[in-house]
């Protein structure tokens, strides 16, 4: 099978009421995994709660019911934060193997760990359980995906020599960051002899949407070469691909465009040069220097949120703010129409726990509301 390096990441897919993220675009995403395969790629990446818990649902209609099951590479995720009891990974499990109509998956994770949640992983025995699905030939490759420091991502590796891989967080901008470590991470899972999966290559968007000085510097450079495939994205992920233990780079692509971009540029894909290195090096200081929040609109967040406070479109608002200048009144109406406003708040901090981001998103939504609600 196909060891081509872009995979589809099934968590942004079309929508067709952009309001509601359960409202699939079956028929548009059947044509984008028509030109997907028909390029070459093979690798689908769902999970539990993308799309309130319709995504996996999805990939059975336009992927599975469509395709051979041995021509295309299926991932799904356990959602552990879900797991209370021990009993509770067997219910999931079956439950998944449903929804996307399939008898085994070609990788399977344990969602999104990260130091608190390793503790309650280990007490409910997850790692054991993934292990014996792999024995019992339910799963082919085992692994998790993570959002914590290279310190806690080397204890793991270390307690569970057993799995196959790790997904991690991969972008030029996290490559140096404090709060993510990309880069440490990265060579953590190299030094255990891991392959990497590398989720979020474009920060949920922000390395698409550059800032003006940003786009001068990547206009400068590829200007002369006219070629419209390379794009602010395809730089990002090529970056990502570009690092020797990378498998697989996922992208969540909403539209044929995006898909259709990224096939081209990565079917016969090229490393990035040096001068492309220096490129995003100087790109990454201006982008350091704006001050945006660096949400991915994951919305782990909202889902605890007891104010239902619409988080993640807040932010995007104030980074516009940060990047433009400009305001949008009419957008924080809408916004909020059926949520928490930014001072409704009462800062429990469970969101904060939840951000894989490790924003404090606490104080960032009182900037926020000083910005919007104090006129
Ligand atoms: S701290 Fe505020 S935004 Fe975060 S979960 Fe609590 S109420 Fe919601
Ligand atoms: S604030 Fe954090 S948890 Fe919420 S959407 Fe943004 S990145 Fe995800």
């Amino acid at each position: 099978m196909s060891t081509k390096k872009l995979g589809f990441g099934t968590m942004r897919l079309p929508l067709t009421d952009k309001e509601n993220p359960a409202s699939i675009d079956i028929e548009q995403f059947k044509k984008m995994a028509d030109l997907f395969m028909e390029r070459g790629f093979t690798y689908f990446d769902t999970a539990y709660p993308y799309h309130q818990e319709h995504s996996e649902e999805a990939v059975k209609e336009a992927v599975v019911k469509r395709f051979p099951r041995d021509s295309f590479i299926l991932a799904d995720k356990m959602p552990i934060l879900r797991v209370t009891k021990s009993e509770d990974y067997q219910v999931f499990f079956d439950d998944q193997l449903k929804r996307c109509g399939v008898e085994y998956f070609d990788y399977y994770l344990l969602h999104n760990l990260g130091r608190d949640r390793y503790i309650n992983t280990e007490k409910f025995g997850g790692f054991g359980f993934i292990e014996k699905l792999k024995k019992a030939g339910y799963v082919r490759k085992i692994g998790f995906s993570f959002h914590d420091d290279a310190e806690t991502l080397d204890r793991i590796l270390t307690d569970h020599p057993e799995v196959d891989f790790v997904q991690l967080q991969i972008n030029y901008l996290d490559w140096n960051s404090i709060a993510i470590q990309s880069g440490p991470c990265y060579e953590i899972a190299k030094k255990h002899g891991k392959k990497v999966m590398v989720m979020e290559p474009i920060k949920g968007g922000a390395l698409v949407k550059l800032p003006e000085a940003a786009l001068k510097k990547f206009d400068d450079f590829y200007k002369p070469m006219n070629d419209p495939m390379l794009t602010p994205a395809s730089l990002a992920i090529r970056y990502a691909a570009s690092l020797e233990n990378v498998q697989i780079v996922l992208s969540g692509m909403s539209d044929l465009e995006q898909l259709n971009n990224n096939t081209c540029y990565m079917q016969n894909f090229k490393p990035l040069s040096e001068e492309e290195y220096k490129l995003v090096d100087e790109i990454t200081e201006i982008l350091n220097s704006t001050g945006t929040i660096q949400c991915t609109s994951c919305r782990y967040c909202t889902e605890v949120c007891p104010k239902n406070i619409n988080i993640p479109e807040y932010f995007g608002l104030f980074n516009m703010h940060v990047v433009t200048g400009n305001k949008s009144n009419m957008y924080y109406e809408r916004f909020s129409m059926n949520h928490g406003k930014a001072s409704d708040c009462i800062k429990c901090g469970l969101c904060e726990k939840n951000c894989p981001q490790h924003i404090n998103i606490r104080d960032r939504l009182v900037d926020f509301a000083a910005l919007y609600e104090q006129q």
